[in-house]
This record gives structure tokens, C-alpha cells and sequence, in this order.
């Protein structure tokens, strides 16, 4: 007890943090740059989502399982897609801080966002293989770290499960933001190569990122995993997914 208290009493001192939400003074022994009242803020999708990419539709939460659009007419390669909360407000500020701030303390409340997902609603029994959505050697020194490995990392030491690392992306993209999804699509054409391919045959792998766009990436990684590493599952878990409000 005296020792949480002398390790708080010297971060107070010595490296005062402040919220990255609300940006009043935090204290805790993990030194996570965020209060607990902004830790209540994040809120997970409280919509029905549909059964394969995980999408918020309409309706309220006893609404039975059903299929988006997209998912009915066979737009994505991946099994199936889970998220935590929608990114917005709280959430959207913790994960900007954490990629953009290099606030890497974060990692743990969002992998903890990640772990709480994949118990909550579970992908496919007995994944073989995390995969983090890999960043170009470009944008990891502008970032001056991989978020989603580090992501992935704490994911993998709290469920067990080993992370793949064989997967590389050797063209840096340029932004997706404000492209449609053909754009997107031709965008990331190539963009990714996959090594020891031998290591996924036959695997049920999970692809971990940080935020799931338009899923354009998750797609053509995944089509990348199916068709050279001849996995046999792939499910997408990221912390959050943008979409489009329904209140
Ligand atoms: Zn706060
Ligand atoms: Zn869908």
C-alpha cells in the first residue's frame, strides 16, 4: 500500500499528467494520462450491430441479428468484425492522443477496450494468430512507435494468443481520408506483402487494429490472408469504428 502511494506521490511531483479528455491533473499508479471520470465517458456501441462486420444499424439492442447492406451483398473478405464503442467524443480523443500524442500509457485502458469486446461478443473459438494491421516504416517514424503493435502486444499478453508479425506494408499510402471506396480500394492495391505464409495455413487469425473506417484495409489484408496464407478464419477486433450516428 505504502509503496502505490510513494510511486503516486513521486509521479505527482515529478511527472504531473494531465487528461488527455478534459486535461485535469490525473494520478494513478499506471501513469495513464487519464482521469476517471473521462474513463466513464467511453461508451460501447449501444446499437444492434450487424452480424458479420460489425456496423451499428438502426433499431434498438432487442432487435434479432441481421446483415448490413454491404455484408448482404458481399462486400468484404473477412468472416467477421467487432469494435468496442463508436469513434466519437471521449473515445476519438483517447485515440488521437494515444497515435498522434504519443501518449503510449493509453495502450492499456484500449487494449483493455479491446480485451472487453472480444470476451463480450466473440469471434470464431480457438484463434491461432493476432495480426496488427501493420504501418509503413514512414509513418512509424513520424509516430516514433507502432501503436498497433503495441496494441496487440498487451492483447497478446492478456489472452495468450502469439502475434504474427510476417505481415508488412511496403508502400506508404497516402491518406485515406475523403476517398470513396473504389479510391480507397486502388489506394491500398499492393500495399501489403506477407512473409512465412507456411506459419497461417489452415489458421483462424484475428486482425487488430486501432479504428475501423470504411474497413477497406481489413479488406485487402484479409483477401491478402485468404488467398497467400490460406487461413481458414480471418475476424477484425478494433477499439473503435466510425459510423454514422442514429439519435
Ligand atoms: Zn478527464
Ligand atoms: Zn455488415
Amino acid at each position: 500500500m505504502w509503496k502505490g502511494f510513494f510511486r503516486c506521490l513521486a509521479q505527482a511531483t515529478l511527472f504531473p499528467e494531465t487528461c488527455v479528455a478534459c486535461e485535469s491533473w490525473v494520478v494513478n499508479r499506471d501513469f495513464i494520462p487519464l482521469c476517471p471520470a473521462c474513463s466513464q465517458l467511453v461508451a460501447p456501441i449501444r446499437h444492434p450491430t450487424c452480424c458479420v462486420c460489425g456496423i451499428p444499424l438502426p433499431g434498438n439492442l432487442s432487435a434479432p441479428l441481421a446483415e448490413c447492406r454491404s455484408c448482404h451483398s458481399g462486400t468484404f473478405s473477412f468472416h467477421q468484425a467487432r469494435a468496442f464503442g463508436p469513434f466519437e467524443k471521449t473515445l476519438a480523443q483517447i485515440i488521437r492522443a494515444y497515435k498522434f500524442a504519443g501518449r503510449k500509457r493509453l495502450s492499456i485502458p484500449l487494449a483493455g477496450l479491446l480485451l472487453r469486446i472480444f470476451q463480450e461478443k466473440p469471434l470464431e473459438n480457438g484463434i491461432d494468430w493476432i495480426i496488427p494491421v501493420p504501418s509503413h516504416i514512414d509513418r512509424l517514424q513520424e509516430r516514433g512507435f507502432d501503436h498497433v503493435r503495441l496494441l496487440a502486444e498487451r492483447f497478446a499478453r492478456s489472452t495468450g494468443i502469439p502475434i504474427f508479425t510476417s505481415l508488412k506494408r511496403h508502400i506508404a499510402t497516402s491518406p485515406q481520408v475523403g476517398l470513396s471506396m473504389k479510391e480507397r480500394r486502388r489506394n491500398l492495391r499492393g500495399a501489403f506483402r506477407l512473409n512465412d505464409q507456411s506459419q497461417l495455413f489452415k489458421r483462424r487469425v484475428i486482425l487488430l487494429d486501432d479504428v475501423m473506417t470504411t474497413g477497406t484495409t481489413a479488406n485487402e489484408i484479409s483477401r491478402l490472408l485468404l488467398r497467400q496464407g490460406h487461413v481458414s478464419f480471418v475476424g477484425v477486433l478494433t477499439v473503435a469504428r466510425a459510423c454514422r450516428r442514429f439519435t
